[in-house]
């Protein structure tokens, strides 16, 4: 087990050389527990070429940006990277550390862990401090999301893997400036297991599901591939992403990707609208992180009503292309 230090580290992850959204929102938690912990706010990024990232991290409202920049860092090779964190980690010293629930931090989280001898909290919804022990709370699904369990660090540094959509980003300050320090860390192509062979990008035109503010969503019980054409087009309308459950995806319906659930990506969005999605636990554990979720379903009894703050027992074909037409016209 690591000595216990002062303060917050957030590892940020950058899209095209900007901060990405998630780091954003991690940041609003970060600074929530700055105040609790009475210590200092800090970001670490680890990468090439972050400099643009690096100053979107003060603006943010960080004191101070650790960075490990380095050309072997361009493509995030796991193994280096991790040597670049542990590198981070023994300059900083923070007491907690947050991650992103995003594959590179669900993938790196748990190895430094490992690395520094103490475990971490996974798949947070919330994370906050405990006054007296100083110790990092968070709640998390368990079960396939059919329960939220309180759960606290036990070791220290205390390790946390957050959903950070589910916080609202701080307002950026662009005027605000604050240190950025260089941490060297020597990396060499030897350290690495894991080479990169080919990245290949995968295009989703319009707004990623992951980072959606409305997801429109749909199940089985819209019958067919065609009424996903609908919500792609409700989805423009409104900004938002399509999601579906597995049977829809499972019915070749739509791709993959779109799956929401707990083989499928978390979405925390403000509004989820379901559409003939019966509600099953490994759907819900998907979305449950939703704000406010609206369901349209012809069965009453149907479990997703129990977690829907708005529900219309109808068909959706009486129900979306009405819809539609009224945000058609706002
Ligand atoms: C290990 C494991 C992992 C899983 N992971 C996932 C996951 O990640 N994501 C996921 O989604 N599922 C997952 N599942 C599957 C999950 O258990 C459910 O089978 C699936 O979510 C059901 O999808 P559905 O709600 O679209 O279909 P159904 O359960 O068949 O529900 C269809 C709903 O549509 C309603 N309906 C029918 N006709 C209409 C109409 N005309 N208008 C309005 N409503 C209508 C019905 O009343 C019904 O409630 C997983 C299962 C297992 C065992």
């Amino acid at each position: 087990m690591a000595a216990a230090g002062r303060g917050v580290l957030v590892v940020g992850e950058t899209v095209n050389g900007h901060l990405s959204p998630t780091t954003a929102g991690l940041l609003a938690a970060g600074q929530a527990l700055k105040q609790d912990l009475e210590g200092e706010l800090t970001a670490g990024l680890v990468g090439h070429d972050l400099t643009a990232a690096a100053a979107e991290s003060l603006q943010a409202g960080v004191e101070r940006v650790y960075i490990v920049d380095d050309v072997l860092l361009q493509d995030l090779p796991v193994d280096l990277c991790l040597h670049a964190l542990a590198g981070l980690y023994q300059a900083t010293t923070p007491e907690v550390i947050l991650f992103a629930r995003s594959p590179w931090g669900r993938e790196l989280a748990p190895r430094l862990a490992g690395r520094l001898g103490v475990g971490l909290l996974q798949d947070c919804l919330e994370v906050g401090i405990e006054p007296d022990s100083r110790r990092l709370t968070a709640l998390r699904p368990v079960y396939g999301g059919n329960f939220l369990a309180r759960v606290r660090c036990a070791a220290s540094p205390q390790i946390a893997v957050l959903r950070s959509q589910a916080y609202e980003p701080l307002a950026p300050d662009p005027d605000r400036q604050g240190e950025v320090v260089a941490v060297p860390v020597d990396l060499d192509v030897s350290q690495s297991r894991v080479r990169v062979v080919r990245r290949v990008r995968h295009e989703h035109p319009g707004v990623s599901l992951t980072e959606a503010r409305v997801v429109t969503s749909g199940g089985r019980g819209l019958g067919g591939p065609e009424p996903f054409r609908d919500l792609e087009e409700l989805a423009g309308m409104l900004g938002a992403a399509v999601g579906a459950s597995r049977a829809a995806v499972d019915a070749g319906w739509v791709p993959g990707h779109w799956q929401v659930g707990l083989t499928g990506v978390t979405v925390t969005p403000e509004l989820y609208l379901a559409f003939g999605i019966s509600g099953a636990s490994q759907h819900m554990a998907g979305c449950s992180g939703a704000k406010v979720i609206v369901a349209i379903n012809t069965d009453a009894e149907a479990p997703i009503f129990r977690e829907a703050r708005y529900g219309v027992v109808a068909d959706w074909q009486a129900v979306l292309p009405a819809f539609m037409e009224a945000v058609r016209n706002l």
